[in-house]
């Protein structure tokens, strides 16, 4: 039977880290992918620009991972966000920072990473081999493990590392396959959800599609308490989008989990959210100044009065909200209305239904548990030789650049433990 120090299996970024850091570290190594291409779902990250990682200091980093963030201090403590900046630039890509500490090529091109991650395995002698399922695995806690793949060929390494990914868009070859093999060597796989995903919204104004499309910029977009109303989950200010179902865009991907946990905890339906789309003003303030556009303007029309201060299809919405017609006259409109039209713009309800499904969403929450896993090494704490890296893991960030710095300081860290680990096993 074939036999290496580590096999790797699957080429997404935390994999072909792992299989570069046990070369560095003196293994022989195998990797394997059931794909044609290899870092297929990092060459489409961060809008196909590929977005590397974050430039976010450590505390930043770990609370923009809410998805078992504090586990990741130790693989940061080995490998982190700006190891990943120097090892690309060591391999000729020069990146550049952008809004949020986002961190891209300079020339905006994923294949070029993809190629120099590739360059570098071929420089480490790593061995790659594409089109190359996985079936299944067979563990031997004082021998080699085997892995057998799909057209029944059988290969022995002291050290399996499973990079396979989740469940999301599973086109990019991420289908679920690792949890049965973890699940099989004694781990829990915690249950796994849809996560920077869009939310599916049924208010009138969604289901009439009159917003699909509209951006808000700078905005606060809140998940609340079903049960208590007037308790707020959780909040994110940014940019997002309505769109012909629901909400997407930067704050709409990250509120996204928070809904998807609320419906689970609750066993409700619906989930209550709202918009402030004037963060900066309270409503006092905002109240203040809608009287002041009246009073300069007294025979306008609302709609006319107050164009300017939302977008031209939003305003007709938020009106409708306050039961009033976007015709009335500023004068025979009553200053309490506008006090809850101010209220409506400060706290804009949305009715979430849930997201779409863990196939669209970027990325899978859930996984293999990570009270089981030794977070120094990567390595199962029922296995031994048995690693982990990515998100096959119960580790999720929001987008930005964060899973992809947990896959590559997760891949890093298993990599170079696989390597050290078993080194001398009978076969
Ligand atoms: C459109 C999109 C945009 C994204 N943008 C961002 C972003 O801006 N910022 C951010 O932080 N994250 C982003 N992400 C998430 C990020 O890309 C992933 O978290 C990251 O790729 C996970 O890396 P991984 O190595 O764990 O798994 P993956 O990249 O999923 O790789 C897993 C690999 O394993 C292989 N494999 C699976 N099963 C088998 C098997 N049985 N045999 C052999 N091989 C197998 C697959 O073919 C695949 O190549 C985005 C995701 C998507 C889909």
């Amino acid at each position: 039977m074939e036999t290496k120090d580590v096999i790797v299996i699957g080429g997404g970024p935390s994999g072909l880290m792992a299989a570069a850091a046990a070369a560095e570290h003196g293994a022989d190594v195998l990797l394997l992918d059931k794909g044609g291409k290899l870092g297929r779902k990092l060459a489409i990250s961060g809008g196909g620009r590929c977005n590397v990682t974050n430039r976010a200091e450590a505390e930043e980093l770990i609370r923009h991972i809410p998805g078992n963030g504090r586990f990741m201090y130790s693989p940061f403590s080995i490998f982190n966000n700006e190891n990943i900046i120097a090892f690309f630039e060591q391999l000729g890509i020069e990146l550049k920072e952008e809004d949020n500490g986002r961190m891209f090529p300079v020339n905006d091109k994923a294949a070029d990473v993809v190629r120099a991650l590739l360059q570098k395995l071929q420089q480490l002698q790593v061995e790659t081999r594409k089109n190359t399922e996985v079936n299944d695995l067979h563990f031997h806690e004082e021998g080699m493990h085997h892995v057998e793949l799909a057209d029944g060929t059988m290969l022995a390494a002291s050290s399996i590392i499973i990079a396979a990914g989740g469940k999301s868009v599973p086109h990019t070859g991420s289908t679920g396959d690792g949890y049965p093999w973890a699940e099989k060597a004694g781990h829990t796989i915690t249950e796994l959800y849809p996560t920077e995903v869009p939310i599916t919204v049924n208010d009138a104004f969604i289901q009439s599609k009159e917003l699909q499309g509209l951006s808000l910029r700078q905005v606060t977009l809140t998940v609340k308490d079903p049960k208590k109303k007037n308790k707020k989950i959780k909040s994110h200010t940014g940019d997002m989008i309505f769109t012909h179902f629901g909400v997407s865009g930067p704050i709409g991907l990250r509120c996204s989990q928070y809904v998807v946990k609320a419906k689970k905890k609750y066993d409700y339906a619906e989930i209550p959210m709202e918009i402030d789309l004037f963060p900066e003003e309270s409503a006092g303030q905002l109240a203040e100044s809608l009287k002041a556009k009246m009073k300069d303007a007294p025979k306008k029309a609302l709609k006319n009065a107050f164009s300017g201060m939302l977008p031209e299809r939003l305003l007709p919405v938020t009106l409708q909200l306050c039961g009033l017609s976007e015709s009335a006259v500023c004068t025979e409109t009553p200053h309490d209305s506008i006090d809850t039209l101010a209220r409506v713009w400060k706290e804009f309800p949305l009715t979430a239904t849930g997201t779409l499904s863990i196939e669209k969403a970027f990325v899978t929450g859930g996984g293999v548990s990570v009270k089981e896993v030794y977070p120094k090494r990567m390595e199962s704490r029922k296995m031994p030789g048995l690693f982990f890296c990515g998100e096959v893991m119960d580790l999720h960030g929001y987008t930005g650049g964060y899973n992809i710095t947990v896959a590559f300081s997760t891949g890093y860290t298993a990599g170079s433990s696989a390597a050290e680990s078993r080194a001398s096993l009978p076969s």
